[in-house]
C-alpha cells in the first residue's frame, strides 16, 4: 500500500505545538484590541483575477507560486496566496469604507506554491492588518508603534530590526525606473538570467538580487528615494520624524522594494538574523494605488503581514521555550485500579468539573497498571493526582510538595481551592 503523506510543503501542528499558537494567536488579537482594529474572516478561496489584477502578473506571486484550479461550472479559482487582495475587495464590495474608516485584521492560511526549505512551507499562516481610508504617514507608524509592542510582549526585540524605505507614487516610479533601466542597461553584463528576465517586467526587483557578483552594481544604482517629489517626500519624513520621537530604531533601505506591485511610498520590513535566508518576519507598507484597480473609487490604505511559522521558528530558537503558557499540562489526572470499569473515576471527575470549572481535569482510562498511571501523571507535570483506591478511599498527592492526603469528596475540593489560592 502506498505510505498516505502529507502534500510537501504543508505540515501538521500537533498538540505539542499547538498550546504556542494559541499563546502567539491571543498576542496578536490582544495587540489588534489595543489600537481599535476589527476582525475579518475572508474566503479561502478567491477568483484568480483578482490576484492577476491586484497583485500582478509580473510578480512570483502570480507567475510561479498560485495554487489555481477550475471548479465545477469552470471558473478559474485559487487558493488565497495572501491577505490583502481579498481584504480590499471585502471591503469594496461591502462597501465598508462609504463615509469612513476602517481598521481591520485577519489571520488564516495562505498558499503558495514555492520551494519547501526552512521557514518556507507551501500552506503558511498569515496575522494581518489593513488601514483603510488614511492617507497620513501618522497610520505607517501607527503600524510600526503595533509591530514594535507585539515583538516587545514577545520577547523577541532585540532580535529584529526594522527597515524603511518610500516607493513614491506611480509616476515617480515610471521615471525612476527609465534611470535604472538605463543604468542595468551600461552593466547588462553582470546580470544573471533572473535579472535579465525582471529587466524587461519588473526591473525595481532586480534591487532586491541576493546575487554576491551583482551587489556593487546594485549598490550604485539610482536610488529611488532621490526621485521622490514634494508630497512623498514629505510623508517619508513626517514617518521618519514620528519612528525618530517614539525612540524606535530603523534603518533606511533603499533597496527595500518588496515583491508585491501594489505600494506605493512606505514599505517596511522587519527582518530578523536568526533564520537564516528567510529573514523577513513581518513585511508591509502603503497601497494606495490598489483600489483604482478594482472600481472608480480610490481608497488609501495601508496594512502589514506576520508570517506566523516564521515568527514561532524565531521565537524558538532565541527564546527560553520553558514558558508555562507553552505546555498544556493538566492540572489533575485521577489515577484507579478500574475495578468497576472506570464507573467511580468518570463520576469523581465530574463532581470536581462541577465544582472547580476552572480546572484542566483527566481521567486516565489507559487500563494500565496503577503505578504505571502514576508515572505517566508524574511526567505530565501535573499538580495534583487523586487516586481511587480498591477500598474506596480517595487519595490527593501534591507531586510539587510531596504531600499525600486521603480525603472525602466534599473535602478534596476544599483542599485544593486552598492549595490552588497558595499557588497564587
Ligand atoms: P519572502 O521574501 O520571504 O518570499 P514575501 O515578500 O514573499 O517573503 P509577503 O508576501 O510580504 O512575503 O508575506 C509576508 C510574510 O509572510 C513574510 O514576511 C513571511 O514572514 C511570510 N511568508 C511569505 N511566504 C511564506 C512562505 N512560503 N512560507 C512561510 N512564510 C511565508
Ligand atoms: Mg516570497
Amino acid at each position: 500500500m502506498t505510505k498516505l503523506q502529507a502534500i510537501r510543503g504543508m505540515r501538521d501542528v500537533l498538540p505539542d505545538e499547538t498550546p504556542m499558537w494559541q499563546w502567539l494567536e491571543s498576542k496578536f488579537r490582544h495587540m489588534a484590541f489595543r489600537y481599535g482594529y476589527q476582525e475579518m474572516r475572508l474566503p479561502l478561496l478567491e477568483p484568480v483575477s483578482l490576484f492577476e489584477r491586484a497583485v500582478g502578473e509580473s510578480t512570483d506571486i502570480v507567475s510561479k507560486e498560485m495554487y489555481n484550479f477550475l471548479d465545477k461550472s469552470g471558473e478559474h479559482i485559487t487558493l488565497r496566496p495572501e491577505g490583502t487582495s481579498g481584504c480590499m475587495r471585502a471591503v469594496l464590495e461591502n462597501n465598508m469604507c462609504y463615509n469612513k474608516t476602517q481598521r481591520l485584521w485577519y489571520q488564516g492560511p495562505m498558499f503558495r506554491y514555492e520551494r519547501p526549505q526552512k521557514g518556507r512551507l507551501r500552506q503558511f499562516t498569515q496575522f494581518g492588518i489593513e488601514a483603510f481610508g488614511m492617507s497620513g504617514a501618522d497610520i505607517d507608524a501607527e503600524l510600526i508603534f503595533m509591530v514594535r509592542d507585539l515583538f516587545r510582549e514577545l520577547g523577541i526585540q532585540h532580535h529584529v530590526r526594522l527597515e524603511i524605505n518610500s516607493l513614491g507614487t506611480p509616476d515617480e516610479r515610471r521615471q525612476h525606473r527609465t534611470k535604472l533601466v538605463e543604468w542595468f542597461g551600461q552593466h547588462r553584463a553582470l546580470l544573471d538570467e533572473e535579472s535579465l528576465k525582471r529587466l524587461e517586467q519588473n526591473p525595481l526587483r532586480i534591487l532586491d538580487s541576493k546575487n554576491p557578483a551583482m551587489q556593487e552594481m546594485i549598490e550604485q544604482a539610482p536610488r529611488l528615494l532621490d526621485f521622490l517629489e514634494q508630497d512623498s517626500r514629505h510623508h517619508f519624513e513626517i514617518l521618519c520624524e514620528l519612528l525618530d520621537k517614539a525612540g524606535i530604531e530603523y534603518r533606511v533601505n533603499p533597496r527595500l522594494v518588496r515583491g508585491l506591485d501594489y505600494y506605493t511610498r512606505t514599505v517596511f520590513e522587519w527582518v530578523t538574523d536568526a533564520l537564516g535566508a528567510q529573514g523577513t518576519v513581518c513585511g508591509g507598507g502603503r497601497y494606495d494605488g490598489l483600489a483604482t484597480l478594482f472600481s472608480d473609487k480610490t481608497l488609501p490604505a495601508c496594512g502589514f503581514a506576520i508570517g506566523m511559522e516564521r515568527l514561532l521558528l524565531l521565537i524558538q530558537t532565541v527564546c527560553d521555550t520553558t514558558h508555562p503558557q507553552w505546555r498544556d499540562a493538566p492540572d489533575a489526572i485521577i489515577t484507579s485500579e478500574r475495578n468497576d470499569s472506570g464507573v467511580q473515576s468518570l463520576l469523581l471527575a465530574d463532581f470536581l468539573r462541577q465544582n472547580l470549572p476552572d480546572l484542566h481535569i483527566l481521567v486516565d482510562c489507559s487500563g494500565a497498571k496503577l503505578k504505571r498511571q502514576h508515572q505517566t501523571a508524574l511526567s505530565s507535570g501535573c499538580r495534583y493526582i487523586i487516586t481511587l483506591n480498591s477500598n474506596g478511599e480517595t487519595r490527593l498527592w501534591e507531586p510539587l510538595n510531596n504531600r499525600q492526603l486521603t480525603l472525602t469528596q466534599s473535602q478534596l475540593i476544599e483542599q485544593i481551592k486552598a492549595s490552588s489560592l497558595s499557588k497564587l
